[in-house]
């Protein structure tokens, strides 16, 4: 077999207790528990609270290929459409052995908040195939993509279902199912794809958006809280693409990144790591348990260093009600989706940390990505000036918005986050009525 495809980052046992994850959440009743606090606290009438706690459709579908080795395999594949009142579907697609159904589902309905949230005229969606593409070739990761695209071609669409990038699948993948669905209605549609290469469609600023759009929310919280993104020590959890974008971008602010960590481990330099450095280290594809620079320690050790942000910008279900009494940081600005546990939730509440809730830290992303969407359908491309002023302009006044509903109702800002997006959603739904 040729050079792996795509390299991979095995997901949820590194840097954290597998037994506790198991026992305490599963992804889908977290993002529930959050949902019907929101709900009691909005009122929401019983019949919307029955239709927004259901995913609107899950497609699962079988994906046959041959391998280069001529042997048939099947892989599994999911697309779940969560709500689709406020547009088309959007929402990435993730390659990993780890996608299940109710992680997609979870993922599907985090989504349909998020742009709720930030107000951009879409609905949620998830999807995945349960595959390892570190296992596989090009060749063979080409024929997995175009045949789950097939396989949920139906849904597919710029008007009614809009994928992206998401764990272990990149702008190559975007292109092959831009592709394939092109071929397939006889006509080039690059709209049905957003994070596909710039050649192609792609957006100026789409790869930097969500480091861009966690630096902007993470400025405001400091703000509030008298402080500032100069002097600020930031410690960082994944230096993949959120994670080094951040740490880059709040560094260019006069930030002092003192911890990093990719899966392999973390690094820590309380006076300061030289982040140029790690992203020319990380730019070679190498390990950061590898870098001589600077004292290592581990994923666990990282979330509890003594900081002013923690940025947990890797995976799921990493701060739980074991390490978050411990957390020093005065701001935790959740890149990844759902790194805090519902349990967690409590304590961090407790302690009195501002948790900028990823719904709204990582909403940068899906927000350039609506951009994609609105310069491919219209045909005129903007420069990166305009998409980032654009990208500031949502953030901020997401940012203040929630901070608006912290204030009147007294909740958290993760309450707060899921109250603004949920009225939104519901409302659309209210003003639709219920087709029979
Ligand atoms: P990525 O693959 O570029 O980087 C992930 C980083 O996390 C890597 O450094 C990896 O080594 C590290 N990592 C993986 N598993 C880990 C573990 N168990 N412990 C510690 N480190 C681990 O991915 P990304 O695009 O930066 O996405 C990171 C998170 O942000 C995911 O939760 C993703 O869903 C979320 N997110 C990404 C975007 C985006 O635009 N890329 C948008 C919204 C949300």
């Amino acid at each position: 077999m040729s050079e792996p495809a795509i390299k991979t980052e095995p997901q949820r046992i590194i840097g954290r207790d597998k037994d506790m994850f198991l026992a305490e959440e599963n992804p889908f009743e977290a993002m529930m528990e959050r949902f019907d606090h929101a709900a009691q606290l909005l009122n929401l009438d019983p019949g919307l609270y029955k239709v927004l706690r259901n995913p609107e459709k899950q497609i699962i579908v079988s994906v046959p290929i041959v391998r280069d080795n001529g042997d048939v395999e099947v892989y599994t594949g999911y697309r779940v459409l969560y709500n689709t009142s406020r547009g088309p579907a959007k929402g990435g697609i993730r390659f990993d052995l780890n996608v299940t159904l109710e992680e997609v589902k979870a993922l599907a309905a985090w989504m349909t908040w998020k742009c709720a949230l930030v107000n951009i005229p879409f609905g949620g969606a998830k999807g995945g195939v349960v595959c390892d593409p570190s296992a596989m070739s090009m060749t063979e990761l080409e024929r997995v993509t175009r045949r789950y695209t097939s396989g949920i071609i139906e849904t597919l669409g710029p008007d009614s279902d809009v994928p992206a990038p998401d764990v272990n699948t990149n702008e190559r993948v975007m292109a092959w199912i831009m592709d394939t669905y092109s071929m397939h209605h006889r006509h080039t549609v690059t709209a049905v794809v957003t994070g596909k290469p710039i050649e192609m469609g792609g957006s100026l600023g789409r790869r930097e958006a969500t480091g861009r759009g966690c630096m902007i929310v993470t400025r405001e919280a400091l703000a509030r809280l008298g402080m500032s993104l100069k002097g600020a020590r930031i410690a960082v959890q994944g230096f993949g693409n959120v994670g080094s974008v951040s740490a880059d971008l709040m560094a260019r602010e006069g930030a002092t990144v003192v911890a990093v960590s990719d899966k392999s481990g973390g690094v820590y330099d309380p006076k300061g790591l030289d982040v140029a450095d790690l992203l020319r280290w990380a730019g070679e594809r190498r390990h950061l348990s590898a870098y001589a620079k600077a004292e290592h320690i581990t994923n666990e050790q990282l979330l509890v260093v003594d900081c002013d942000v923690l940025i947990p910008a890797a995976t799921e279900n990493v701060i739980t009600r074991k390490n978050a009494p411990n957390i020093k940081a005065k701001v935790i600005c959740e890149g990844a989706n759902g790194p805090t546990t519902a349990a967690a939730d409590k304590v961090l509440e407790e302690k009195g940390i501002f948790v900028i809730p990823d719904i709204l830290a990582n909403a940068g992303g899906v927000t350039v990505s609506y951009f994609e969407w609105v310069q491919d359908r219209g045909g005129y491309f903007w420069d990166l000036e305009t998409v980032n002023r654009r990208l500031e302009s949502i953030m901020e006044r997401s940012f203040h918005e929630v901070l608006g509903l912290v204030d009147k109702h007294k909740v958290s800002t993760r309450i707060a986050c899921y109250m603004l997006a949920v009225d939104r959603v519901a409302a659309m739904h209210r003003l639709r009525g219920m087709y029979a």
